[in-house]
């Protein structure tokens, strides 16, 4: 037992990842304007230090959902253009309009926003959103009309201008069905119609990660792309194909999730373990204890997800509990490449303090790994990772 070791569990947080994957998707996005996503605290990974490696490397703007999370990037110094979309009536207008955050309208926060845009005297920029077919925010195609002529007033009256048309696609992540190409003709017909009622908005925008990294796929690659895309989980390096890997459209993870072994012990067979004893040794077995629990954010539920020590991935036994799990060193199987091919695992005797790496480092293990033991998708492992697990940016 060594104490004092630095940095007993953290995420890592590869900046020079997050540049690659923005270079790379703008690549993709040949030329069009690209809107970092970095709501969710940039997707667990921390929304100030990925947005302005986003922007080192090339990102045009930044989206949140929120306009304090918009609110906080400005408060770090960032001054780069910032949409935000997604308000309530609590939400802070004038304070957007004073710190120049661009808002997406859905139609029932206008009232408030053109009301905020009288009191501070600065008028709104902003990003109207039809709802194509997703049943969430933005205005249905019945309601659009009302919408584009209030909102036409409006900037006649110099209380707003409209910067950009944008829809959000439900099944982009399932390239095979046809509702996407249904929801860009939706968009399609929303901008003629905006236009035709006197609106010049330069930038329409629909395509996610998903919808862009299908792109190339698609019989028309213009009607996804648009004049820009607003991707999140491609900053991260991360899939959204249940299919397809991130090295498939060359993505780097940007996150490694990783802790010291706590406890190294040796059990007999027939031993139980963790919370209501659900797993039992069926041999003598060596058990090592992890310090990282759902309290942190890894997913109770994720039983069977594994965990790499040295070259071997062992699998997690019995239940997660709140601040720590245990894995089965006598079960294992070594770390595999890129391809797939299981790597020269070499002899190695866990010993307390060794690293243990829950995803990352290079994707094996992989976030994906953990979000399929836990029923779940990536995105959620990596946003609902918990303040008690230290990021560390390098
Ligand atoms: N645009 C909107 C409106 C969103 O809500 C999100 C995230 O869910 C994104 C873009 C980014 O999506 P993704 O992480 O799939 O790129």
């Amino acid at each position: 037992w060594q104490s004092g070791q630095p940095s007993e569990r953290s995420a890592v947080v590869d900046l020079a990842a997050v540049e690659h994957n923005v270079k790379r998707l703008m690549q993709l996005a040949r030329g069009r304007t690209l809107v970092a996503v970095v709501k969710a605290d940039g997707y667990g990974h921390g929304a100030v230090q990925v947005a302005r490696a986003a922007l080192a490397a090339g990102a045009d703007m930044l989206g949140t959902a929120h306009v304090t999370e918009a609110l906080a990037l400005r408060a770090a110094g960032i001054t780069a253009p910032v949409l935000a979309w997604l308000h309530t009536p609590a939400t802070d207008f004038a304070a957007a309009l004073e710190q120049d955050v661009r808002l997406g309208i859905s139609g029932g926060e206008l009232d408030a926003v053109l009301d905020a845009a009288r009191r501070t005297g600065r008028p709104a920029v902003v990003h109207l959103k039809v709802d194509s077919g997703l049943g969430r925010n933005g205005a249905t195609p019945e309601q659009w009309p009302a919408l584009v002529r209030r909102v036409r007033e409006a900037e006649g009256e110099g209380l707003l201008s409209v910067e950009g048309i944008f829809t959000h696609l439900a099944v982009a992540d399932e390239p095979a069905r046809p509702e996407t190409a249904e929801q860009l003709a939706t968009l399609t017909t929303a901008v003629r119609s905006a236009r035709e009622a006197g609106l010049s908005p330069t930038m329409v925008h629909a395509a996610n990660t998903p919808g862009l990294l299908s792109a190339a796929d698609r019989e028309d690659p213009d009607a996804m792309l648009r004049d820009a895309v607003r991707v999140g989980l491609g900053l991260y390096g991360l899939s959204p194909f249940a299919d397809r890997t991130p090295e498939d459209f060359g993505l780097v993870p940007a996150m490694t999730l990783r802790t010291r072994v706590a406890n190294v012990k040796d059990v007999p067979a027939g031993a139980g373990v963790s919370y209501g004893l659900t797993y039992r040794t069926e041999g003598p077995t060596r058990l090592a204890l992890i310090p990282l629990g759902y309290a942190d954010g890894v997913p109770r539920v994720a039983t069977g997800a594994p965990v790499r020590i040295g070259d071997r991935l062992h699998p997690v036994v019995g239940r997660i509990a709140m601040d720590q799990c245990v894995v089965d060193l006598s079960r294992s199987r070594p770390v595999t490449d890129a391809a797939g091919k299981p790597g020269a695992a070499r002899e190695h005797t866990v010993r307390i303090g060794d690293e243990a790496v829950l995803f990352g480092a290079g994707s094996n293990p992989s976030v994906t790994d953990w979000a399929d033991a836990a029923g779940t998708i990536n995105y959620e492992v990596v946003t609902r990772l918990s303040p008690r697990v230290p990021r560390e940016h390098v």
